[in-house]
């Protein structure tokens, strides 16, 4: 393990890249993936179009292809709004993808506000792809995989809780395999797909003993990452 919470996180390995700007619970999110000459974003939360400026430049920003987004959670989607401004202003021609699972109503209402309010003065296009499946898919030589995760949220009591739609993804190029899960209790699936990943990202969200079904604790996040060849603990309380 290299780090618990020192961002920015950064792992490289020949042509593919991975860096985590943050990742603090009810904060925000903010990775940059690259494989080659491709930028990815998976959770765009607040203060990404700062974050990418940063590290790749206000034009690069527009090169940037393909956004996966986890779950709706504030902390992972409150950057999206910004983003699809900011590339509308910068003239982007390219279309942008935005994977989401199906059924996370945050990604579907962003859209349709930024639609309404700017509607016929997008330069680009934006192509939601809600997943309904996890099937693998290939994008500019990277293949995502989606699988569900179990994450959870308190209703208005305080008490009660449900399921969010949570997806971790894992990203394969050139032989690496990045996994990452967003945010998760304990699953066998996101065990599964972080096993004899190059990269596992796991989240250690929860800082008690008691796990319970809306993060982990760090021992069963690093039970998960220690079944990678590398891994980072993130979205750790601060
Ligand atoms: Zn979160
Ligand atoms: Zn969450």
């Amino acid at each position: 393990m290299k780090s618990v919470s020192k961002y920015p996180l950064y792992w490289e390995k020949d042509n593919f890249s991975i860096k985590i700007f943050c990742s603090i619970p009810n904060i925000a999110t903010g990775i940059l993936l690259k494989a080659g000459p491709s930028y990815f974003i998976i959770d765009p939360g607040d203060g990404i179009l700062r974050d990418l400026s940063k590290e790749i430049g206000t034009k690069s920003i527009l090169n940037i292809s393909d956004v996966f987004v986890s779950h709706g959670h504030h902390d992972h989607v409150g950057g999206v709004w910004s983003l699809l401004t900011y590339l509308r202003v910068m003239n982007k021609k390219s279309p942008l993808s935005i994977y989401f699972p199906k059924g996370c109503i945050e990604i579907v209402s962003i859209y349709n506000a930024f639609k309404k309010v700017y509607s016929k003065t997008i330069s680009y296009k934006i192509i939601l792809q809600e997943l309904k499946q996890t099937n693998k898919f290939k994008r500019k030589s990277v293949l995502i995989k989606p699988f569900p995760v179990v994450h959870k949220e308190y209703l208005h009591d305080g008490i009660k809780t449900r399921l969010v739609p949570s997806f971790g993804y894992s990203f394969t190029y050139q032989g690496k395999k990045i996994c990452y899960g967003g945010d998760t209790a304990y699953c066998e699936e996101l065990a599964a797909n972080a096993k004899n990943s190059d990269l596992a990202i796991i989240e250690a969200g929860h800082d008690e003993d008691t796990p319970d079904d809306m993060h982990m604790t760090l021992a069963e996040a690093k039970s998960i990452g220690e079944t990678a060849k590398d891994y980072f603990l993130v979205h750790v309380p601060e």
